[in-house]
């Protein structure tokens, strides 16, 4: 085991992280439920549904079947030119699942390619509508929308993509919501937003956002009333709105998805991670009707993207049997389960001396530190406790998986208490773990 952990360590790029410098990585070597095996004999209950995706737990047997069984007839076949029974049942499953109105689905192979896509799919509305010039878009700051460049871009600009900004193209922040998804909304939220529409707005084809749960830069809960303004200004101003729920979907933050907090449409939303259970990769970006049909109409009718891998069957396959898993229990109900019990035992941890804040919603839970604890006081309480964490910056979280039991989520609180009691960290330890 030491030898493949060496290769490992020397040949393989890891996630935001550096070669041969890790400290520590363990050996998964199967995983079922809410647990992970490693080489090295623990059992780790997965507290973060291994960055947010494995929301039936791991190996749904329904999703292993299906991905088998489709694996028998046809792995792939290109989808230019073709079309097959997955993919076309995968949209009729996702247009019912989908609230009302948004049902142009474009498959894309990963979240920040569903951003791409939803970026490119706004730009390409403005000039089907005559705007050329509109080819700029407003994104939170705080956010989180992938990695690849056009992704990037609409992430925090101050966050962990700085290095890249050569090579990024350039759009217009917002300052992030401060009211608080269980406190009120104050009206001076909404200022910088409609600041920065009114400098911009010739230039502007759509805004962006992660619609109540900013994830990957922060954390951050806000009050959905921010995004009834926000649908209001864009309807105004002839400018579209995209919701990258791709967190926050699959009733992560208690509803279907986190723009039901607000009872607001987008024009397009981007959906991905629970989509095909964590199974393997599969995103979409989902336009409204008025959007498609606007593209449709243009003297460029077709929407000028297409990846290798477009519309896999094997992922379809998964994202078919994902979608009746989510059909056949009541995860409104286990949601609320678990918000209820991350409640219980988060929100005392308030009191500890590192603690910054607290903030649950749905089957999320963060306790916000001061200072971060030490990446080997981190390693040693999973371990001891066999709960699974991976906390980035101050931000120690829970995101389980949707199956998980009470004595599991008591269990998982418990080791976000022991952190929370480290000695923090006097300053950064070099262990480059940024993200997520
Ligand atoms: C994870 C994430 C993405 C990127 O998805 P990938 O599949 O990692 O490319 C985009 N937006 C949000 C909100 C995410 O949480």
């Amino acid at each position: 085991m030491k030898e493949i952990l060496q290769f490992d360590n020397e040949y393989l790029w890891h996630p935001y992280a550096a070669l041969r410098k890790t400290p520590a990585r363990f050996l998964a070597l199967s995983a079922k439920g809410t647990k992970i095996q490693t080489a090295e004999g623990l059992e780790l209950i997965d507290a973060v549904s291994s960055w947010w995706c494995m929301a039936h737990g791991h190996n749904a047997p329904e999703i292993v079947e299906a991905i088998q069984a489709q694996s028998r007839k046809m792995c792939h076949v290109m989808f230019g030119g073709f079309t097959h029974e997955p993919a076309i049942e995968l949209g009729e499953k996702l247009v019912s699942f989908l609230p009302k109105g948004l049902n142009k689905i474009f498959y894309a192979d990963s979240g920040s390619i569903a951003v791409e896509c939803a970026a490119k799919m706004a730009v390409q509305y403005q000039y089907a509508k005559g705007h050329p010039e509109k080819c700029k878009l407003v994104a939170l700051k705080g956010g989180y929308h992938g990695d690849t460049a056009g992704a990037m871009a609409l992430s925090d600009p101050d966050g962990m993509h700085m290095l890249f900004r050569g090579i990024m193209p350039q759009h217009y922040f917002a300052e992030r919501p401060c009211s608080r998804a269980d406190g009120a909304f104050d009206e001076a939220d909404f200022k910088s937003m409609e600041k920065v529409v009114a400098l911009h707005e010739k230039e502007i084809a759509a805004v962006i956002c992660e619609p109540v749960f900013q994830g990957g830069n922060g954390m951050w809960l806000y009050h959905a009333e921010y995004l009834k303004r926000l649908r209001k200004l864009c309807d105004e101003k002839g400018i579209l709105l995209i919701f990258d729920e791709i967190a926050s979907g699959f009733y992560r933050t208690g509803p279907r998805f986190a723009m039901e907090h607000a009872g607001v449409l987008p024009d397009i939303v981007c959906i991905g991670k629970a989509l095909t259970g964590g199974s393997i990769t599969l995103a979409a970006c989902v336009a409204s009707e008025m959007v498609a049909e606007t593209i449709t109409e243009s003297k460029i009718s077709a929407f000028m993207h297409g990846p290798t891998y477009m519309a896999n069957p094997l992922a379809c396959a998964a994202g078919i049997a994902s979608l009746n898993l989510f059909a056949n229990r009541d995860y409104r109900l286990e949601v609320a389960r678990i918000e209820k019990r991350l409640k219980q035992n988060l929100l005392p941890l308030r009191n500890l001396e590192n603690a910054k804040d607290v903030r649950v919603l749905g089957a999320i839970g963060v306790l916000e530190l001061k200072a971060k604890p030490s990446a080997e006081d981190v390693l040693k309480i999973i371990r001891n406790t066999g709960i699974w964490l991976r906390p980035f910056c101050n931000y120690v979280y829970t995101m389980p998986p949707l199956i998980t039991t009470d004595a599991e989520l008591d269990r998982i609180c418990e080791a976000i208490r022991l952190i929370g009691e480290c000695e923090p960290q006097p300053s950064s330890d070099g262990d480059d773990e940024f993200h997520e």
